[in-house]
């Protein structure tokens, strides 16, 4: 089945905005806004997480660690993830590296279309140009006209946009493929990635399992994990964010009792029954701090900041800089708000502060 964008809004037809994906908001909050990328020596090696998956650091902003890509190698070898379009000069000297060539790859899925796993898509589309790009339904329409998702972006991230990311190039129509749930993309002989439909961080979320190594890549379902950090935070961005539906995920994902968990940000975890454990706890934990926040009248993310602040008090500030852009109070605390305002928990009432751009 090759997805035609046009017929991939939701099932009510509604036309909602799309969204760049999680990472700092442009509000009166600005201390990132002049955040360094400073590169921290030359292109990371390509390590093997499993059979015949290689993960590939796509180094958002030059920084180690934070974005990964993940090559699953077969005779029709498919990449997880492409990172954001900064993030493709790297990645195809990498792919270069690991000696896959331009008629190679025969396939590209992406697990959701934010700009720091999708930005890429466009640029590896045509340098791969017999590769298939798998995205989820209410995905697919962004890849072939980005307009929206670049313009949405631009007011969420502002100047960060072409400092960090980059953008987004189309990708042909006829190049995409949309993939439902439990379909799966052939690699070799005994090997499939099996798609999980995982909304929840975002509505055009699917989890890629693989039949051979047994490895779930799991985008940002399960959260962010850094190795840098070694804590465990959920991903609640702006306008998706609903949390039974990502609780839902979570279960799909155990029920499937994989070997492991690849996280986008950042690497293997293969303990996977009790990282998904905690990251369901982890969830409720966050929401329920958030909605204790707005039933109290407080600002959210600052109550997010003080209960959880501390879990990075051991690295360095520097290092909690980056992990703000990537996943920050400030955009979790948004989409908390949101879900909850939306999702009849809460009412919407204006002294709980300005809305923030996006949402
Ligand atoms: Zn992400």
């Amino acid at each position: 089945m090759t997805g035609r964008p046009e017929d991939n809004e939701g099932a009510n037809g509604r036309e909602s905005e799309p969204d760049p994906g999680p990472g700092h908001q442009v509000t009166g909050h600005t201390h990132a806004g002049g955040i360094e990328a400073p590169r921290e020596g030359g292109p990371a090696e390509p390590v093997a997480i499993g059979p015949g998956v290689i993960q590939i650091d796509t180094l958002l902003g030059g920084w180690r660690r934070m974005t990964a890509g993940y090559l699953v190698e077969g005779p029709a070898p498919v990449l997880v993830e492409t990172g954001s379009q900064s993030s493709a000069g790297a990645l195809l000297a990498a792919l270069e590296h690991l000696g896959v060539g331009p008629g190679d790859l025969a396939g590209v899925a992406v697990t959701h279309i934010h700009l720091d796993h999708a930005g890429g898509v466009g640029d590896v589309a045509r340098a791969f140009p017999d590769a298939t790009v798998y995205v989820h339904e209410k995905g697919a329409r962004h890849l072939a006209d980005p307009s929206r998702l670049v313009a949405s972006a631009e007011r969420v991230y502002g100047p960060l946009l072409d400092d960090l990311y980059g953008r987004l190039e189309p990708t042909p129509p006829e190049r995409l493929h949309v993939l439902a749930d439990t379909e799966t993309v052939e690699i070799g002989p005994g090997r499939v990635l099996t798609a999980v439909d995982s909304p929840g961080h975002a509505k055009h979320h699917l989890g890629l399992h693989d039949s051979l190594s047994g490895i779930l890549f799991a985008g940002d379902a399960v959260g962010v994990r850094l190795p840098d950090a070694g804590i465990l935070r959920p991903a609640t961005p702006p306008p998706d964010f609903d949390l039974g539906q990502a609780v839902h995920s979570l279960r799909k994902f155990a029920a499937r009792r994989p070997s492991g968990i690849a996280l986008a940000h950042y690497g293997l975890l293969e303990d996977a029954e009790t990282l998904l454990e905690e990251a369901e706890a982890t969830l409720r934990s966050w929401a329920e701090t958030a909605e204790r926040a707005l039933r109290e009248g407080r600002d959210i993310a600052a109550a997010l900041e003080e209960r959880y602040r501390f879990d990075t008090s051991h690295v360095s500030a520097e290092f909690r800089e980056k992990l703000e852009v990537l996943n920050g109070f400030h955009s979790n605390a948004a989409g908390l708000r949101r879900w909850l305002e939306t999702s009849g928990r809460m009412p919407a009432e204006r002294d709980y502060g300005a809305p923030p751009p996006g949402s």
